[in-house]
């Protein structure tokens, strides 16, 4: 959509080759990058115009400088909390994609939101689905929200099978084509406790209000049941180009290049409990939701530590969830954190994380 759309400013963490790609297309007013050694070659694409920012908070000064109607957010992990941050102090519109700054700090994001005007706009699948569901009825009127989950690589896999995965195993997803945290906290379903915390935030449910089914298609991609037992789902293809484009032209839909769902091609859709002692991550998602406070920080703090570990192979397979699980039953409790203490309690899981390896 050129004409409706013009990119003002873009920022990666590393990959100078991909943006200066992008700069030389999209000639942005000014782009940033975390990594100071790709400073040369995205000068070179900027083209002699001025507007290469760098270092740890590049993202955040980007924001700072460029003026824009939409933010759009897909950072990693706990580096996205800078910027999401900033985005909605700005009171931007806000499509946010990683999900791990709600995790951490959705009870400073939402009442901030509030207060600045900001509108944050889901492009998580599952959320896209729980918005779109929830334009159906009026808010008193939800029963509960149930979000779908693939079951990733592992679902038929056994216990025993699973301690022994190896990382290609882990990275070897059945439906959704995405970056390897997300499909390594997929094939442990601690994606799906993450995205409870994420769902719990952005739509203020109850966490008991918030329930998980899996659906090995990845074509109903969540759901919302209203008190008269109507359920209102969201179905696409499995195509990550349906809620970014949503997120960027709500409340307007317009064709999209993600393939048309073809829903007799399909045959079947099946949905089933999911097994909780199999994927004793996803019982942290609704622990994490209701302690609130700095748990969320912590647990994604010791997730992403421990993935870490898993990626160099330091730890195995099933590791990931208990040394989560360890690092949160010790963690102090801090009902009200500041941001400062959310970034100090991430900070202490993901050392505990390779101090329990050490000892473990
Ligand atoms: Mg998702």
């Amino acid at each position: 959509m050129p004409d409706e759309w013009e990119v003002v400013g873009l920022a990666t963490g590393s990959r100078a080759g991909d943006l200066a790609g992008q700069a030389r297309r999209f000639k942005p007013a000014a782009v940033a990058i975390t990594d100071e050694n790709g400073r040369g070659e995205l000068a070179a694409a900027m083209n002699g115009r001025t507007g290469v920012l760098t270092g740890p908070d590049a993202a955040v000064r980007l924001l700072d400088e460029v003026d824009c109607d939409c933010v759009v957010l897909a950072i990693t992990g706990a580096a996205s909390l800078p910027a999401t941050m900033r985005a909605v102090e700005l009171g931007r519109r806000v499509a946010i994609a990683n999900k791990e700054a709600l995790v951490m700090a959705g009870a400073l994001l939402m009442p901030l939101a509030a207060r600045t005007g900001a509108t944050l706009l889901p492009v998580d699948s599952e959320h896209s689905a729980v918005f779109q569901a929830l334009l159906a009825g009026r808010r008193a009127d939800v029963r509960r929200v149930i979000l779908t989950a693939s079951g990733g690589p592992f679902r038929q896999w056994s216990i025993q099978q699973m301690e022994q995965a190896t990382l290609d195993d882990a990275l070897n997803h059945p439906t959704w084509n995405m970056g390897p945290k997300v499909t390594i906290d997929s094939a442990t379903m601690m994606n799906k406790a993450l995205e409870i915390i994420e769902a719990r935030w952005l739509f203020d449910l109850d966490p008991d209000h918030i329930d998980v089914l899996v659906h090995p298609e990845s074509i109903i991609h969540s759901l919302v049941e209203y008190v008269d037992g109507s359920m209102i789902a969201q179905l696409a293809a499995p195509d990550m180009r349906t809620p970014i484009q949503y997120a960027l032209t709500y409340p307007h839909r317009r064709p999209c290049p993600a393939p048309p769902l073809d829903l007799c091609a399909a045959r079947s859709l099946t949905l089933i409990a999911p097994d909780v002692e199999k994927f004793p991550a996803l019982k942290l998602g609704h622990d994490v939701a209701r302690m609130g406070g700095a748990a969320g920080a912590v647990l994604n703090g010791a997730n992403e530590a421990a993935v870490g570990l898993f990626r160099q192979g330091r730890i195995r397979f099933g590791d990931i969830a208990r040394l989560t699980w360890r690092v949160l039953d010790a963690h102090p409790r801090n009902d009200r954190p500041t941001l400062e203490e959310l970034i100090a309690a991430d900070r202490w899981a993901r050392n505990e994380v390779t101090e329990c390896r050490i000892s473990s």
